[in-house]
């Protein structure tokens, strides 16, 4: 097996084998752009490390291999007491974990060969300097050694020469440094650090595929839906340094910025500094435009070679460089990560820059991004104070109680709390304490530290460099320019757009995106922005393109109203139950406790008319479009007084000494009609078939309900739907009930209505007779979420706040089913039902209205396997819109 890859061997399709960083780097060598020469170890040997405890036989020597030609290349050897080669070791994944995993640099750098590189570099403090951060970073990533007693150790020397600064430590203090660093290496592991320069690069290169398993990483996988074995990769690249003086340094850059899409210069620099120094946040930047007046021919080259690319890649890059003396070297590049705002706005200006079609651009945004578009942002007023602006790192609006480290953001995220992180900077193991925020604060770090590149990537709210802020993570509180002090648990409210901080609540206004869909903003007109113009753009694609129809899950007026301005082609689920609650549910219970005939009609004829009035509105707001009205569903209990309540209630009543009629009698029948398991018990088409009329009294409202409408000229198109059919005779019983109402209705009426009459897949056993269910059903609606709780046998109501999150910490699953489809399983059955029925009625119609009509990954699946329409809640339409746009290119 090749094992090994010089940068000249890959390109940039090779991340599944050479990481995204190795892959990328090959491919900027091949474009001749100055890259320091280097060689990928790949992802498989990683796999085979973890999988088999220990490297590949044969690595060791393909690795000499490439070394000793790298070697060849530069002219010098790892490790030589008279001029050494130096490399750095740096993980890299084929899916990017921002500061996940391990980095070495200095690698080579041992007793002797330090007084090498002080002679060649003509500097003795940058020697010492390379060769205290060498055993601090190996010391910490490969040895395992707490950091902090590096970073105490140097801030002791820095005490002592009476500065917080590293530039006033001299060659002579470092020189000291490395000697206390050295200490605690033996202290700690109880051998010295290793002097010889392979053995280094070798512990280096396991230690970067150990760091595959580390706690932070697995996180951060699982999050992101990163395959928990696909491996890192490992570069092994010569070094170059930017902290060889003033006329070195280096810098991360974006093409565009990627908060807002706007093209421009947009990046940090940091002069006399190592690349750890900028993502760490540690040192504060300046912007990258200020690099023109510091190297204006670095300057150039870099903008020369950041438009190249930009457009080799036809996408936003980011990029990290260093610059040596003046000579400007590429150390990264990648298709840079961005805001939800920035990607739709990034896409249509490729579009108009010829760099890219529509078709390529509808595949470039998502609908997760898109929802994210749709949440509210701030507005001004309320007494809200602003404290301070720091950066605007990650757009949003986040409100919530501050909290000052990751273990208490958690901690009260769990309770219920909605808590704000805030930090002097985030670093890797913040991450948990970022996922359970509603947003990030800082006050270090520029745009592209560690909190603003995770935060952007998560769709995290995040405000970082509030310079003016003193944070004070141990005592918990931060205290604002004009000393203003708050404490843990104070609520404040951060901007991600505008950086803007304040101590309070802020009201929050809806998103131009969400008003774009109201049909508020004219996306032609001058009050749309570029994303309102973006985003109007690439949906209407999306529209052009799709196979699928989208409808919507509503059952009030305004709901239909506001899906059919978002987009929806008509109603794929109107749950009628949602009309007996409220006061109406009196009348069902009745409905259902009826003691003989007279009074089950008495309480159908009072609910017959509120129903048909709900159908008329809705009816109005669809017009012209589909509205599959589902007769009633839910478990009976949900209607009936609760069991125990009531019996606590009759007892009471009877030690007064004043039991009443009524409440025995209900007891009785409530007691009756107990089920251990609602979900599974008298629902659906059963309650259909064992309460008689109601679903006749239902049919009756929705025909009586189409006639009137037709009458008053609109144009209703109603379908009837039976939920929870497991057996085709349950469909055919009810289905010859309701033929028999309509034709009734339609003869009294004067007028012609045949709704289609369909069933929904919810049951597996409906799923395996398809076939047979299709005889009497003209369309199939896949309930998605009944089908997942009885596939998998999980209480829907349940078991996602009972043990899903030890599920998905085992792995089990890296995403609730309920959330996104189980394509192996359910989604088998989905296949099967929709093969069957469609081999038994070549036109039946295939929807699937359950939660996962708005999820983009399931979107996808319901494409493939050839459904008709999705449905889902009114604000996901729009989502579900893009995806099965993109689901189709
Ligand atoms: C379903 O089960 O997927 C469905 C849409 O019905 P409900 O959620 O109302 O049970
Ligand atoms: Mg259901």
């Amino acid at each position: 097996t090749k094992w090994v890859y010089d940068f000249s061997e890959g390109n940039k399709d090779q991340k599944y084998l050479l990481g995204g960083k190795g892959a990328n780097l090959a491919e900027m060598t091949n474009l001749g752009l100055p890259v320091p020469p280097g060689f990928t170890i790949t992802t498989d040997a990683c796999r085979y490390y973890l999988e088999n405890g220990g490297t590949p036989p044969d690595l060791d020597e393909q690795v000499t291999e490439y070394l000793d030609a790298l070697q060849k290349a530069m002219g010098k050897t790892l490790g030589d007491p008279a001029d050494p080669l130096l490399v750095s070791v740096r993980s890299g994944a084929a899916a990017s974990m921002p500061g996940m995993m391990e980095t070495v640099l200095n690698v080579g750098l041992n007793d002797e060969s330090v007084h090498g590189l002080a002679q060649q570099s003509g500097s003795e403090r940058f020697a010492w300097d390379s060769y205290r951060r060498l055993i601090q970073m190996f010391g910490k990533t490969v040895l395992g050694i707490d950091g902090e007693l590096f970073d105490d150790a140097l801030d002791e020397a820095k005490a002592e020469q009476g500065t917080d600064l590293d530039l006033d430590l001299d060659a002579e203090h470092l020189k000291d440094v490395v000697d206390r660093f050295k200490t605690i290496v033996r202290e700690h592991t109880g051998t010295d650090f290793p002097q010889d320069p392979r053995e280094q690069m070798d512990m280096a290169i396991n230690a970067v595929f150990d760091s595959w398993n580390a706690d932070r990483a697995i996180i951060y996988r699982r999050r992101e839906r990163i395959p928990s074995d696909a491996g890192t990769a490992v570069n092994v690249c010569s070094m170059v340094f930017g902290n060889l003086g003033a006329d070195s340094g280096t810098g991360v850059a974006f093409t565009r910025d990627p908060g807002s899409g706007a093209q421009g210069v947009y990046g940090d620099y940091l002069q006399n500094a190592q690349g750890e120094d900028v993502v760490a946040g540690i040192r504060n930047t300046v912007p990258l435009t200020d690099l023109q007046d510091i190297d204006s021919d670095a300057y150039d080259e870099l903008m020369t070679t950041m438009s190249r690319l930009e457009s080799h890649y036809r996408d936003l890059c980011d990029i990290e460089f260093t610059i040596e003396r003046n000579k400007l070297w590429m150390l990264q590049t990648r298709v840079g990560k961005r805001t939800a705002a920035a990607a739709f706005v990034i896409a249509t200006q490729l579009v108009d820059e010829g760099l890219i079609d529509m078709d390529e651009a509808v595949r470039r945004v998502t609908g997760d991004q898109l929802a994210q578009l749709m949440f509210p942002r701030f507005v001004s007023g309320g007494d809200a104070t602003q404290l301070t602006q720091g950066m605007n790192a990650s757009p949003g609006a986040a409100v919530g109680k501050a909290v000052f480290s990751s273990e208490e953001a958690a901690k009260w995220a769990d309770r219920g709390e909605k808590v704000v992180l805030v930090r002097r900077e985030t670093n890797p193991d913040d991450l948990s304490g970022m996922i359970a925020a509603q947003g990030v604060l800082t006050s270090r770090g520029g745009k592209t530290s560690h909190a603003a590149v995770v935060a952007r990537g998560m769709g995290k709210t995040c405000v970082c460099g509030a310079e003016e802020l003193q944070v004070d993570t141990k005592a918990r509180k931060f205290t604002a320019p004009d000393g203003t002090e708050v404490n843990e648990g104070d609520v404040i409210s951060i901007d991600g757009s505008t950086g803007r901080v304040w101590l309070g609540e802020v009201p929050v206004e809806p998103s131009s995106v969400v008003r774009y869909f109201e049909g508020e903003i004219d996306p032609e007109s001058d009050d749309a922005d570029d994303l309102v113009r973006s985003v109007h753009r690439l949906l209407t694609h999306a529209d052009e393109v799709r196979r699928l129809d989208v409808r919507t899950n509503a059952d009030t007026p305004e709901d239909s109203a506001r899906a059919r301005r978002f987009g929806a082609r008509g109603i794929g689920l109107c749950r009628t139950e949602h009309m007996f609650l409220g006061d109406r549910r009196q009348l069902v219970e009745k409905l259902i406790l009826a003691d003989g005939d007279d009074e089950r009609q008495a309480a159908l004829d009072a609910l017959e008319p509120l129903q048909k009035q709900d159908f008329l509105e809705i009816f109005e707001a669809m017009d012209g479009l589909p509205v599959t009205v589902r007769l009633l569903d839910p478990p009976l209990h949900e209607f009936l007084p609760d069991l125990t309540e009531l019996s606590v209630r009759v007892a009471l009543a009877e030690e007064r000494g004043e039991p009443d009629e009524g409440s025995l009698r209900l007891l009785a029948a409530v007691r009756g009609m107990h089920e251990s398991n609602p979900m599974l018990g008298l629902r659906g088409v059963r309650l259909g078939l064992v309460v008689p009329g109601l679903f006749a009294m239902q049919v009756r409202a929705i025909a009586e309900a189409a006639c009137e409408r037709k009458r008053a000229g609109g144009d209703p198109r109603p379908e009837i739907m039976i939920p929870l059919v497991g057996a085709v005779q349950e469909l055919e019983a009810i289905r010859e009930e309701s033929e028999r109402v309509l034709a009734q209705v339609c003869e009294e009426c004067g007028i012609d209505v045949t709704p289609l009459i369909g069933t929904m897949i919810e049951v597996p056993r409906a799923a395996l007779t398809a076939g047979e269910i299709a005889e009497y059903a003209e369309f199939f609606s896949f309930g998605t979420n009944d089908l997942t709780q009885m596939t998998w046998g999980f209480s829907r109501d349940d078991v996602e706040a009972a043990f899903f999150h030890q599920y998905l910490d085992k792995g089990i699953f890296g995403i609730s089913p309920f959330e996104s489809l189980d394509r192996d399983g359910v989604g088998r059955l989905v296949q099967i039902g929709a093969e069957a029925g469609r081999a038994a009625r070549p036109d039946l119609k295939l929807g699937i209205c359950g939660e996962h009509g708005g999820d983009p990954d399931s979107v996808h699946f319901f494409h493939e396997v050839g459904l008709d329409y999705v449905s889902c809640s009114p604000f996901r339409v729009p989502v579900a819109r893009l995806e099965a746009g993109r689901a189709a290119l």
